[in-house]
Protein backbone atom coordinates (compact mmCIF):
# COMPACT_ATOMS: atom_id res chain seq x y z
CA UNK A 1 0.00 0.00 0.00
CA UNK A 2 1.42 3.38 -1.06
CA UNK A 3 1.67 6.99 1.02
CA UNK A 4 -1.64 8.00 -1.27
CA UNK A 5 -3.25 5.00 0.53
CA UNK A 6 -1.95 5.76 3.84
CA UNK A 7 -2.85 9.39 3.85
CA UNK A 8 -6.45 8.66 2.88
CA UNK A 9 -6.90 5.12 5.58
CA UNK A 10 -5.55 8.02 8.28
CA UNK A 11 -7.35 11.04 6.55
CA UNK A 12 -10.83 9.20 6.85
CA UNK A 13 -10.16 7.75 10.49
CA UNK A 14 -9.11 11.34 11.45
CA UNK A 15 -12.20 12.40 10.07
CA UNK A 16 -14.34 10.12 12.34
CA UNK A 17 -12.50 10.64 15.05
CA UNK A 18 -10.60 8.82 17.31
CA UNK A 19 -13.12 6.48 18.90
CA UNK A 20 -13.83 4.04 16.88
CA UNK A 21 -15.91 5.29 14.39
CA UNK A 22 -14.62 4.51 11.55
CA UNK A 23 -15.59 1.41 11.52
CA UNK A 24 -18.93 2.85 10.97
CA UNK A 25 -17.72 3.72 7.61
CA UNK A 26 -19.82 2.94 5.13
CA UNK A 27 -18.84 1.51 1.54
CA UNK A 28 -19.15 4.13 -0.11
CA UNK A 29 -17.48 6.60 1.35
CA UNK A 30 -14.79 4.02 2.01
CA UNK A 31 -14.60 3.67 -2.12
CA UNK A 32 -14.76 7.48 -2.63
CA UNK A 33 -11.48 7.47 0.00
CA UNK A 34 -9.54 4.76 -1.73
CA UNK A 35 -10.60 6.57 -5.03
CA UNK A 36 -9.09 10.01 -4.15
CA UNK A 37 -6.20 8.90 -2.99
CA UNK A 38 -5.57 6.04 -5.90
CA UNK A 39 -6.10 9.51 -7.67
CA UNK A 40 -3.21 11.93 -5.41
CA UNK A 41 -1.31 8.55 -5.94
CA UNK A 42 -1.12 9.13 -9.49
CA UNK A 43 -2.87 6.07 -10.31
CA UNK A 44 -5.85 7.21 -12.05
CA UNK A 45 -5.20 5.94 -15.33
CA UNK A 46 -5.01 8.48 -18.19
CA UNK A 47 -1.91 6.88 -19.48
CA UNK A 48 -4.07 3.51 -19.73
CA UNK A 49 -6.31 4.90 -22.48
CA UNK A 50 -3.53 7.14 -23.69
CA UNK A 51 -1.61 3.85 -24.28
CA UNK A 52 -4.46 3.33 -26.95
CA UNK A 53 -3.46 6.48 -28.60
CA UNK A 54 -1.65 6.66 -32.04
CA UNK A 55 1.56 8.68 -32.42
CA UNK A 56 0.56 11.86 -34.59
CA UNK A 57 1.55 10.39 -38.02
CA UNK A 58 0.73 6.76 -37.46
CA UNK A 59 -2.52 5.57 -38.44
CA UNK A 60 -4.10 3.03 -36.06
CA UNK A 61 -5.71 -0.06 -38.49
CA UNK A 62 -6.82 -2.63 -35.78
CA UNK A 63 -8.47 -3.16 -32.32
CA UNK A 64 -6.45 -4.68 -29.92
CA UNK A 65 -8.83 -4.27 -26.62
CA UNK A 66 -12.39 -5.78 -26.68
CA UNK A 67 -14.29 -2.90 -27.58
CA UNK A 68 -11.96 -0.84 -28.90
CA UNK A 69 -11.93 0.46 -32.48
CA UNK A 70 -10.22 2.75 -34.80
CA UNK A 71 -11.07 4.58 -37.91
CA UNK A 72 -8.75 4.77 -39.95
CA UNK A 73 -10.23 7.87 -42.52
CA UNK A 74 -12.65 10.55 -41.23
CA UNK A 75 -15.63 9.40 -40.33
CA UNK A 76 -18.32 10.66 -42.98
CA UNK A 77 -20.67 11.10 -39.63
CA UNK A 78 -23.81 9.46 -38.53
CA UNK A 79 -25.54 11.89 -36.44
CA UNK A 80 -26.15 15.48 -37.58
CA UNK A 81 -24.82 18.01 -36.02
CA UNK A 82 -26.28 21.33 -34.16
CA UNK A 83 -25.99 24.81 -34.34
CA UNK A 84 -24.60 25.23 -37.95
CA UNK A 85 -26.39 27.89 -41.02
CA UNK A 86 -26.62 26.37 -44.51
CA UNK A 87 -24.52 28.93 -46.64
CA UNK A 88 -24.49 28.56 -50.40
CA UNK A 89 -23.00 26.08 -52.53
CA UNK A 90 -23.87 23.53 -50.14
CA UNK A 91 -21.11 25.23 -48.16
CA UNK A 92 -22.01 25.73 -43.96
CA UNK A 93 -21.19 27.67 -40.91
CA UNK A 94 -20.86 26.16 -37.73
CA UNK A 95 -22.22 27.86 -34.72
CA UNK A 96 -20.93 25.85 -31.91
CA UNK A 97 -17.71 27.87 -30.60
CA UNK A 98 -16.31 31.59 -31.51
CA UNK A 99 -14.19 30.67 -34.36
CA UNK A 100 -18.19 30.06 -36.40
CA UNK A 101 -15.95 27.87 -39.08
CA UNK A 102 -17.37 28.32 -42.93
CA UNK A 103 -16.84 24.50 -43.90
CA UNK A 104 -17.22 23.80 -47.86
CA UNK A 105 -18.65 20.22 -48.64
CA UNK A 106 -16.32 17.21 -47.60
CA UNK A 107 -14.21 19.08 -45.55
CA UNK A 108 -14.03 19.11 -41.35
CA UNK A 109 -14.13 22.11 -39.32
CA UNK A 110 -11.04 23.07 -37.42
CA UNK A 111 -11.49 21.44 -34.96
CA UNK A 112 -11.49 18.11 -37.05
CA UNK A 113 -14.84 16.78 -35.29
CA UNK A 114 -17.61 18.50 -37.81
CA UNK A 115 -18.26 17.24 -41.32
CA UNK A 116 -19.97 18.78 -44.21
CA UNK A 117 -21.58 15.80 -46.09
CA UNK A 118 -23.45 17.57 -49.52
CA UNK A 119 -24.19 20.53 -47.46
CA UNK A 120 -25.54 18.68 -44.01
CA UNK A 121 -23.22 18.89 -41.03
CA UNK A 122 -22.25 15.73 -38.93
CA UNK A 123 -20.72 15.16 -36.06
CA UNK A 124 -17.69 12.77 -36.44
CA UNK A 125 -17.45 11.44 -32.58
CA UNK A 126 -20.48 10.93 -31.78
CA UNK A 127 -20.71 7.09 -30.19
CA UNK A 128 -16.46 7.51 -30.38
CA UNK A 129 -15.77 8.27 -26.82
CA UNK A 130 -11.79 8.20 -26.48
CA UNK A 131 -11.48 8.29 -22.78
CA UNK A 132 -13.78 6.96 -20.16
CA UNK A 133 -12.50 7.12 -16.63
CA UNK A 134 -13.79 7.26 -13.17
CA UNK A 135 -12.55 9.99 -10.93
CA UNK A 136 -12.20 12.03 -7.77
CA UNK A 137 -14.36 14.88 -8.75
CA UNK A 138 -11.45 17.09 -6.81
CA UNK A 139 -10.09 16.05 -10.20
CA UNK A 140 -12.41 18.39 -12.28
CA UNK A 141 -11.55 20.48 -9.76
CA UNK A 142 -14.58 21.00 -8.79
CA UNK A 143 -14.04 21.94 -4.97
CA UNK A 144 -16.74 22.85 -3.95
CA UNK A 145 -18.97 20.16 -5.15
CA UNK A 146 -19.83 16.70 -3.23
CA UNK A 147 -16.31 16.54 -2.15
CA UNK A 148 -15.16 13.18 -1.85
CA UNK A 149 -17.60 12.31 -4.81
CA UNK A 150 -16.90 10.06 -7.89
CA UNK A 151 -17.17 11.31 -11.10
CA UNK A 152 -17.52 9.40 -14.84
CA UNK A 153 -15.29 11.04 -17.17
CA UNK A 154 -15.91 11.46 -20.85
CA UNK A 155 -13.68 12.65 -23.62
CA UNK A 156 -13.41 12.07 -27.23
CA UNK A 157 -10.34 13.55 -29.80
CA UNK A 158 -9.28 16.64 -30.73
CA UNK A 159 -10.18 20.42 -29.38
CA UNK A 160 -10.95 23.75 -30.78
CA UNK A 161 -7.85 25.37 -29.23
CA UNK A 162 -4.17 24.19 -30.12
CA UNK A 163 -2.71 24.96 -26.90
CA UNK A 164 0.99 24.33 -26.47
CA UNK A 165 0.85 23.11 -22.78
CA UNK A 166 -1.66 20.97 -23.15
CA UNK A 167 -1.45 17.89 -20.30
CA UNK A 168 -3.60 16.39 -22.74
CA UNK A 169 -2.42 16.08 -26.08
CA UNK A 170 -2.27 12.63 -26.82
CA UNK A 171 -6.44 13.30 -26.87
CA UNK A 172 -6.48 16.32 -27.65
CA UNK A 173 -4.42 17.68 -30.29
CA UNK A 174 -4.96 14.12 -31.99
CA UNK A 175 -8.15 13.28 -34.55
CA UNK A 176 -10.65 10.82 -34.13
CA UNK A 177 -9.17 8.66 -36.38
CA UNK A 178 -5.89 8.85 -35.31
CA UNK A 179 -6.68 7.52 -31.58
CA UNK A 180 -8.39 4.39 -30.50
CA UNK A 181 -11.61 4.61 -29.23
CA UNK A 182 -14.92 2.95 -27.57
CA UNK A 183 -17.63 2.39 -29.43
CA UNK A 184 -20.17 3.39 -26.91
CA UNK A 185 -23.90 4.57 -26.84
CA UNK A 186 -24.78 7.79 -24.37
CA UNK A 187 -27.14 4.79 -22.29
CA UNK A 188 -24.04 2.54 -22.13
CA UNK A 189 -21.90 5.05 -20.75
CA UNK A 190 -24.54 6.41 -18.46
CA UNK A 191 -25.06 2.57 -17.36
CA UNK A 192 -21.40 2.06 -16.87
CA UNK A 193 -20.86 5.36 -14.65
CA UNK A 194 -24.28 3.72 -12.66
CA UNK A 195 -22.27 1.08 -12.31
CA UNK A 196 -19.02 2.41 -12.09
CA UNK A 197 -17.33 0.09 -14.67
CA UNK A 198 -14.47 1.72 -16.80
CA UNK A 199 -12.29 0.97 -19.47
CA UNK A 200 -9.99 2.55 -16.78
CA UNK A 201 -9.84 0.88 -13.28
CA UNK A 202 -8.59 2.28 -9.83
CA UNK A 203 -6.97 0.26 -8.27
CA UNK A 204 -7.91 -0.80 -4.83
CA UNK A 205 -5.69 -1.29 -1.90
CA UNK A 206 -5.65 -5.02 -2.23
CA UNK A 207 -4.90 -5.03 -5.83
CA UNK A 208 -8.43 -5.58 -7.11
CA UNK A 209 -9.89 -3.13 -9.72
CA UNK A 210 -13.16 -1.23 -9.51
CA UNK A 211 -16.44 -0.88 -10.03
CA UNK A 212 -17.11 2.08 -7.98
CA UNK A 213 -20.74 3.55 -8.75
CA UNK A 214 -20.69 7.24 -9.82
CA UNK A 215 -22.14 10.28 -8.42
CA UNK A 216 -22.09 12.50 -11.82
CA UNK A 217 -20.73 12.49 -15.43
CA UNK A 218 -18.18 14.38 -16.48
CA UNK A 219 -17.38 15.89 -19.66
CA UNK A 220 -13.56 16.37 -19.44
CA UNK A 221 -10.18 15.43 -21.15
CA UNK A 222 -10.41 17.11 -24.19
CA UNK A 223 -12.38 20.19 -25.30
CA UNK A 224 -16.12 19.33 -24.91
CA UNK A 225 -17.59 21.65 -27.16
CA UNK A 226 -16.54 19.22 -29.85
CA UNK A 227 -18.39 16.61 -29.11
CA UNK A 228 -21.33 18.96 -28.40
CA UNK A 229 -24.27 16.17 -29.31
CA UNK A 230 -22.67 13.15 -27.87
CA UNK A 231 -22.35 15.22 -24.39
CA UNK A 232 -25.57 16.34 -24.61
CA UNK A 233 -27.39 13.25 -24.86
CA UNK A 234 -25.11 11.51 -22.07
CA UNK A 235 -26.11 14.23 -19.61
CA UNK A 236 -29.45 13.72 -20.89
CA UNK A 237 -29.62 10.35 -19.77
CA UNK A 238 -27.70 11.33 -16.74
CA UNK A 239 -30.07 13.16 -15.38
CA UNK A 240 -32.99 11.08 -16.08
CA UNK A 241 -31.39 8.08 -13.93
CA UNK A 242 -30.93 10.71 -11.55
CA UNK A 243 -27.14 11.42 -11.40
CA UNK A 244 -25.45 15.13 -11.23
CA UNK A 245 -23.39 16.62 -14.35
CA UNK A 246 -20.67 18.67 -14.90
CA UNK A 247 -18.63 20.14 -17.78
CA UNK A 248 -14.91 21.20 -17.90
CA UNK A 249 -14.15 23.60 -20.62
CA UNK A 250 -12.21 26.13 -22.40
CA UNK A 251 -15.21 28.87 -22.36
CA UNK A 252 -14.85 28.92 -26.45
CA UNK A 253 -18.54 27.62 -26.86
CA UNK A 254 -21.23 30.40 -28.01
CA UNK A 255 -23.86 31.52 -26.11
CA UNK A 256 -26.90 29.47 -27.29
CA UNK A 257 -25.20 25.91 -27.19
CA UNK A 258 -24.12 26.67 -23.82
CA UNK A 259 -27.36 28.24 -22.30
CA UNK A 260 -28.95 24.68 -23.39
CA UNK A 261 -26.47 22.83 -22.23
CA UNK A 262 -26.57 24.31 -18.92
CA UNK A 263 -29.92 23.10 -18.92
CA UNK A 264 -28.21 19.88 -17.81
CA UNK A 265 -25.49 20.94 -16.29
CA UNK A 266 -25.37 21.06 -11.77
CA UNK A 267 -21.33 22.46 -12.39
CA UNK A 268 -19.04 24.23 -14.53
CA UNK A 269 -15.51 24.35 -14.56
CA UNK A 270 -13.47 27.02 -16.53
CA UNK A 271 -10.40 27.55 -17.82
CA UNK A 272 -9.20 30.95 -17.79
CA UNK A 273 -5.58 30.51 -19.07
CA UNK A 274 -4.82 33.89 -18.69
CA UNK A 275 -5.77 37.49 -18.93
CA UNK A 276 -3.98 38.69 -22.52
CA UNK A 277 -5.11 38.61 -25.81
CA UNK A 278 -1.84 38.24 -26.83
CA UNK A 279 -1.36 34.59 -24.57
CA UNK A 280 -4.66 33.14 -26.19
CA UNK A 281 -3.28 33.67 -29.36
CA UNK A 282 0.18 32.97 -29.23
CA UNK A 283 -0.34 30.00 -27.03
CA UNK A 284 -3.55 29.18 -27.18
CA UNK A 285 -4.56 30.29 -30.59
CA UNK A 286 -7.52 31.33 -29.20
CA UNK A 287 -9.21 34.82 -27.80
CA UNK A 288 -9.99 35.84 -24.70
CA UNK A 289 -12.77 37.73 -25.27
CA UNK A 290 -15.71 34.87 -25.89
CA UNK A 291 -14.01 32.93 -22.46
CA UNK A 292 -14.78 36.25 -20.41
CA UNK A 293 -18.53 35.97 -22.12
CA UNK A 294 -18.97 32.62 -20.89
CA UNK A 295 -17.76 33.31 -17.60
CA UNK A 296 -20.96 35.92 -17.53
CA UNK A 297 -23.33 33.28 -19.47
CA UNK A 298 -22.47 30.60 -16.86
CA UNK A 299 -22.69 33.24 -13.91
CA UNK A 300 -25.51 34.74 -15.05
CA UNK A 301 -27.37 31.04 -15.77
CA UNK A 302 -26.85 30.47 -11.98
CA UNK A 303 -24.51 27.43 -12.21
CA UNK A 304 -21.55 26.57 -9.64
CA UNK A 305 -18.52 27.93 -11.26
CA UNK A 306 -15.37 27.50 -10.59
CA UNK A 307 -12.40 28.86 -12.90
CA UNK A 308 -9.09 27.34 -13.30
CA UNK A 309 -6.16 29.44 -14.18
CA UNK A 310 -2.50 26.85 -14.75
CA UNK A 311 0.60 29.32 -14.26
CA UNK A 312 3.15 28.82 -16.59
CA UNK A 313 6.65 30.71 -15.89
CA UNK A 314 7.60 33.50 -18.35
CA UNK A 315 4.13 33.55 -20.02
CA UNK A 316 1.08 34.12 -17.71
CA UNK A 317 2.48 35.14 -14.63
CA UNK A 318 2.97 38.25 -14.42
CA UNK A 319 1.28 39.75 -11.22
CA UNK A 320 -0.73 42.48 -12.62
CA UNK A 321 -1.77 40.76 -15.07
CA UNK A 322 -3.44 38.08 -12.89
CA UNK A 323 -4.30 40.95 -10.82
CA UNK A 324 -6.52 42.50 -13.44
CA UNK A 325 -8.13 38.77 -13.93
CA UNK A 326 -9.07 38.52 -10.21
CA UNK A 327 -9.84 42.17 -10.25
CA UNK A 328 -12.46 41.39 -13.30
CA UNK A 329 -13.84 38.34 -11.47
CA UNK A 330 -14.42 39.60 -8.41
CA UNK A 331 -16.65 42.93 -10.63
CA UNK A 332 -18.21 40.23 -12.99
CA UNK A 333 -18.95 37.29 -11.76
CA UNK A 334 -18.81 37.89 -7.64
CA UNK A 335 -15.62 36.92 -5.14
CA UNK A 336 -17.64 33.87 -4.40
CA UNK A 337 -16.52 31.89 -7.48
CA UNK A 338 -13.45 29.84 -6.44
CA UNK A 339 -10.45 30.05 -8.23
CA UNK A 340 -7.65 27.33 -8.72
CA UNK A 341 -3.89 28.66 -9.61
CA UNK A 342 -2.52 25.35 -10.70
CA UNK A 343 1.11 24.13 -11.47
CA UNK A 344 2.29 23.99 -14.82
CA UNK A 345 4.82 21.13 -15.51
CA UNK A 346 6.66 21.08 -19.08
CA UNK A 347 4.32 19.22 -21.24
CA UNK A 348 3.74 18.71 -25.07
CA UNK A 349 5.46 21.65 -27.11
CA UNK A 350 6.62 23.34 -23.67
CA UNK A 351 8.97 20.89 -22.67
CA UNK A 352 11.86 23.61 -22.43
CA UNK A 353 9.84 24.96 -19.34
CA UNK A 354 10.53 24.44 -15.79
CA UNK A 355 7.53 23.74 -13.56
CA UNK A 356 5.69 26.94 -11.62
CA UNK A 357 7.97 27.31 -8.79
CA UNK A 358 5.39 27.01 -5.86
CA UNK A 359 6.15 30.56 -5.01
CA UNK A 360 4.41 32.13 -7.59
CA UNK A 361 2.05 30.49 -7.47
CA UNK A 362 1.64 31.31 -3.74
CA UNK A 363 2.38 35.29 -5.27
CA UNK A 364 -0.68 34.63 -7.06
CA UNK A 365 -2.83 33.55 -4.31
CA UNK A 366 -1.68 36.64 -2.61
CA UNK A 367 -3.05 39.01 -5.49
CA UNK A 368 -6.28 37.18 -5.68
CA UNK A 369 -7.00 37.29 -1.43
CA UNK A 370 -6.52 41.14 -1.87
CA UNK A 371 -8.55 41.70 -4.78
CA UNK A 372 -11.05 39.67 -2.88
CA UNK A 373 -11.57 36.70 -4.58
CA UNK A 374 -12.68 34.20 -1.59
CA UNK A 375 -11.90 30.82 -2.10
CA UNK A 376 -8.35 30.98 -3.62
CA UNK A 377 -6.75 27.10 -3.84
CA UNK A 378 -3.26 26.04 -5.17
CA UNK A 379 -3.66 22.91 -7.18
CA UNK A 380 -1.13 20.28 -8.50
CA UNK A 381 0.64 20.89 -5.50
CA UNK A 382 0.07 17.93 -3.13
CA UNK A 383 0.27 18.75 0.87
CA UNK A 384 -0.07 22.63 -0.09
CA UNK A 385 -2.51 24.40 2.58
CA UNK A 386 -4.26 25.71 -0.35
CA UNK A 387 -5.64 22.28 -0.87
CA UNK A 388 -8.37 22.76 1.89
CA UNK A 389 -11.14 25.34 1.94
CA UNK A 390 -11.11 27.75 4.87
CA UNK A 391 -14.17 30.00 5.64
CA UNK A 392 -13.74 33.55 4.20
CA UNK A 393 -14.88 35.25 7.44
CA UNK A 394 -13.33 33.14 10.38
CA UNK A 395 -10.89 31.53 8.82
CA UNK A 396 -12.38 27.90 10.06
CA UNK A 397 -10.32 24.80 8.02
CA UNK A 398 -13.83 23.55 6.44
CA UNK A 399 -12.73 20.55 3.76
CA UNK A 400 -9.48 19.34 4.54
CA UNK A 401 -7.60 18.12 1.33
CA UNK A 402 -4.42 16.15 0.06
CA UNK A 403 -4.14 17.11 -3.10
CA UNK A 404 -7.37 15.20 -4.82
CA UNK A 405 -8.28 12.73 -1.25
CA UNK A 406 -10.18 14.37 0.82
CA UNK A 407 -9.88 14.24 4.36
CA UNK A 408 -12.31 15.54 6.48
CA UNK A 409 -15.36 18.00 5.86
CA UNK A 410 -16.62 20.11 8.41
CA UNK A 411 -19.74 21.93 6.61
CA UNK A 412 -22.72 21.79 8.30
CA UNK A 413 -25.32 22.45 5.81
CA UNK A 414 -23.21 24.12 3.45
CA UNK A 415 -22.45 26.58 6.52
CA UNK A 416 -19.17 26.97 8.41
CA UNK A 417 -20.20 25.70 11.42
CA UNK A 418 -18.13 28.25 13.72
CA UNK A 419 -19.74 31.79 12.14
CA UNK A 420 -22.63 30.03 10.09
CA UNK A 421 -21.04 31.62 6.66
CA UNK A 422 -22.97 30.14 3.79
CA UNK A 423 -20.24 28.20 1.19
CA UNK A 424 -21.06 28.27 -2.10
CA UNK A 425 -21.95 24.86 -3.76
CA UNK A 426 -23.25 21.73 -4.20
CA UNK A 427 -23.21 19.96 -0.98
CA UNK A 428 -24.94 16.37 0.54
CA UNK A 429 -26.29 17.64 3.18
S1 LIG B 1 -16.94 23.59 -32.97
FE1 LIG B 1 -15.30 23.02 -34.43
S2 LIG B 1 -16.22 23.26 -36.46
FE2 LIG B 1 -17.53 24.38 -35.01
S3 LIG B 1 -16.82 26.50 -35.05
FE3 LIG B 1 -15.73 25.46 -33.39
S4 LIG B 1 -13.80 24.70 -34.28
FE4 LIG B 1 -15.18 25.22 -35.98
Amino acid sequence: MGPGWVMALLGRSLANGSDGEQATMDRRGFLRNILAAGAGAGLSCVATLLGGCAKRDEPVATSTAAGVTSTPTPATGDHEARFYRRLADDAVQCELCWRRCVVRPGELGFCYNRKNVDGTYYSVVYGRAAALQIDPIEKEPAFHVLPGGTIFCTGTASCNNRCRFCQNWHLSQQTTWQVRHYDRTPDEIVAQAQEGTAEAYVQRPDGSLGPFACDAVSFTYNEPTVFYEFMYDIAARAKEKGMWALLHTNGGMNREPMLELLGLMDAVTVDLKAFTDEFYSKVSSARLGPVLSTLETIRGAGKHLEIVNLVIPTLNDDLDDIRRMCAWIVTNLGGDVPLHFTRFFPAYKLQRLSPTPVETLEAAAQVADAEGVQYVYIGNTPGHRRNSTFCPRCGEMLISRMHFAVIKVSLDQGKCPVCGQEIPGIWWD
